[in-house]
């Protein structure tokens, strides 16, 4: 502990040592309290791994098939003596289409087998009626990962540069002569440019509501002329579609101006160069490491991973709910999960009484807080079942035939197709959106649902060695965040069954939105050292952090024990974070959580108990004056 820092950075002063120390693992941007857990946890499963290829006593059916692929993914003899053969007659399919009308015929296929093509459709819950599923419209995202890089000009044309250098790589290893990679490479970045005035900003897309524009099937096709994409959505779900949800309307607003005959090189060159890039990984060892250049330029990370871990996730990411709730129900266990459920049932009950106590909204819409309150489905450790696509998967192998390409395209289908098979059906709200074995946690405003994944529910978050009043500070205040989605500038949009409904009276709506523009002030343009906040990309987030840390404490405050400096430590210690400034300035421009030393500091700050407790005076740099605080939650 750096005590002589509490006052003016508390983040620093309880970190301060971890920071000095910490060091960033080679094939990583950064290193936190979320990545040593990953880190921990992902050693216990690679060890699991390599003792399962030995020895498969007693796996179950989804294990079998976890090691059955991992045998491919990871015989990287035989990868590199394939080279690039296994994705030739995908690219052969491409090189083949003549015109857009081909495009056309083929684009289900492409969809299906999950060849890249620059829009397309999926099922998700219906925002309006959160009881069905409706059919989704969107276009591909960027090569760059937000529209602001597009903008400026001198960031444009450095990390422009750095895609081609490192996408040129690539194609050539492929085993396109230089020519030809320097084409397809001019054409797909034509493309690429006519889309970004029509692609949302991160800032845009964190307004989530803003995806969902009802258009009808006339509408569509007077919109689409130069493409069927009416009779696209009717072959895949097999019915006629009436009404469709387009997530950006402006893509759709010029979609003729885009997708046309006159065009169609330009679309055929992204499509090469998108899906050898999206399928190289999948190959030889110096294509897996070139695919990843780019990525590890942009964040500031020094190496790639190791093969080994590399192969291993390749098995993992596919079937990570299986391996997930074999780690659930190994290592976690229903005591752990019973006091868990406690104490999130706890941290519900003062989030009650903290909406009855509210000063600023009327009984009205109180009562229908607390109404979707009691409604939210509590999910904890591991799931009940896993994704239904899990035993249909058959897993070949390099004997039988197969190879990873044809595994990632068996696979592709069989999502795909039981993706579209769900349109105008009713969800199953059993099913986790990640693995039990994922330092993570969410909210789903659909589902009214919180979900706490079996590997967050660890140290330094919670543990029985921990005082409570540290494990509030900790897994507590990530439970009250999750609540507060539920009241985020976007959640708050959904009622207590999960669809769009304004349940607010009008005077507080307008309040909640004055209170969210306080929020947005609160950190818009606080400088970080590596760029300021944004503060509205990262509302929702810091509306959550500040309804989680307020309803924590008021739960650890009725705790005999209770001890506000552990529970400030605890808070502060979660948010440690070491990184690349690369990273960190990616994450200013795409990410909706805030700067994790914002994320410590600032909510400190903005919070009477601990300005009380430390004393603090208008000198503290950590001190905000009690009118400047914004209390939402
Ligand atoms: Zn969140």
């Amino acid at each position: 502990m750096k005590k002589e820092l509490m006052k003016d950075n508390f983040y620093e002063a309880v970190n301060g040592e971890w920071l000095e120390k910490a060091v960033i693992p080679g094939d990583q941007p950064q290193i936190s309290a979320f990545l040593e857990l990953h880190l921990e946890i992902e050693e216990l499963l690679m060890d699991l791994a390599s003792k399962w290829s030995k020895d498969q006593t007693g796996l179950n059916n989804h294990l079998l098939k976890f090691v059955k692929l991992h045998e491919m993914t990871k015989d990287f003899e035989t990868r590199d003596k394939l080279g690039s053969t296994p994705l030739e007659p995908v690219i052969k399919r491409i090189e083949n289409l003549k015109s857009l009308k081909d495009l056309e015929k083929n684009a289900q296929e492409f969809m299906l087998d999950g060849i890249d093509i620059p829009f397309g459709y999926h099922v998700m819950q219906d925002f309006m009626n959160s009881n069905n599923q409706v059919l989704y419209f969107g276009a591909t995202d960027l090569f760059l990962p937000d529209t602001s890089y597009y903008h400026n000009p001198e960031t444009k044309e450095q990390l422009i540069g750095l895609f081609k250098m490192t996408t040129m790589q690539v194609l050539q290893l492929y085993g396109l002569d230089p020519e030809k990679v320097n084409e397809l490479l001019e054409k797909a970045l034509a493309f690429d440019e006519l889309l970004v005035p029509v692609t949302k900003s991160s800032v845009e897309k964190a307004d989530y509501v803003s995806m969902y524009n009802l258009i009808s099937k006339a509408e569509l096709i007077g919109k689409t002329k130069t493409f069927n994409l009416s009779k696209l959505a009717n072959n895949l779900v097999g019915t006629e579609v009436e009404t469709l949800i387009v997530t950006n309307p402006a893509f759709i607003d010029k979609f003729e101006e885009i997708i046309n005959e006159e065009n169609f090189e330009l679309i055929k060159s992204w499509m090469i160069v998108s899906n050898i890039l999206g399928f190289a990984s999948l190959l030889s060892e110096p294509l897996r490491v070139a695919s990843g250049a780019f990525m590890r330029a942009l964040s500031g990370t020094a190496e790639p991973q190791a093969q080994e871990k590399f192969a291993f996730y390749q098995a993992y990411n596919r079937l990570s709910q299986a391996i997930g709730l074999y780690y659930g129900e190994t290592y976690f266990g229903p005591k752990a999960k019973k006091d868990v459920e406690e104490m999130v049932y706890e941290v519900i009950n003062v989030y009650k009484e903290r909406l009855h106590n509210n000063t600023w909204l009327d009984d009205a819409t109180k009562e229908k807080a607390i109404v979707k309150l009691n409604k939210i489905s509590v999910h904890i450790g591991y799931p009940e079942e896993l994704p239904p696509t899990y035993n249909l998967y058959e897993v070949g192998s390099y004997a039988e035939g197969s190879n990873l390409v044809l595994e990632s395209i068996k696979w592709s289908r069989l999502n795909v197709e039981e993706n579209f098979s769900k349109y105008n059906k009713e969800p199953n709200r059993n099913l986790w959106a990640m693995p039990a074995s994922m330092v993570n946690a969410y909210y789903m405003p659909t589902n009214n649902q919180i979900v706490f994944p079996a590997a967050i529910l660890q140290k330094p978050y919670y543990s029985i060695d921990q005082s409570r009043s540290a494990n509030y500070g900790g897994i507590g205040a990530v439970i009250a965040h999750e609540i507060s989605h539920a009241f985020d500038n976007n959640g708050a949009k959904f009622d207590e069954f999960g669809s769009l409904n304004n349940w607010w009276t009008e005077k507080d709506l307008a309040t909640f939105k004055e209170k969210s523009k306080a929020m947005i002030d609160l950190f818009d343009g606080v400088e970080t050292g590596n760029g300021p906040c944004n503060g509205e990309l990262t509302v929702s987030e810091n509306i959550a952090d500040s309804g989680g840390i307020r309803s924590a404490l008021e739960a650890s405050k009725k705790e005999k024990d209770h001890n506000y400096e552990e529970f400030f430590i605890n808070w502060a210690r979660v948010w440690r974070m070491k990184a690349s400034p690369q990273f960190l300035q990616l994450l200013l421009t795409v990410d909706v959580h805030g700067p994790a030393v914002l994320r410590a500091n600032m909510q400190l700050s903005n919070l009477p108990e601990f300005q009380d407790f430390y004393k603090l005076t208008p000198e503290d740099k950590m001190y905000l004056a009690k009118d400047k605080m914004v209390e939402i939650w």
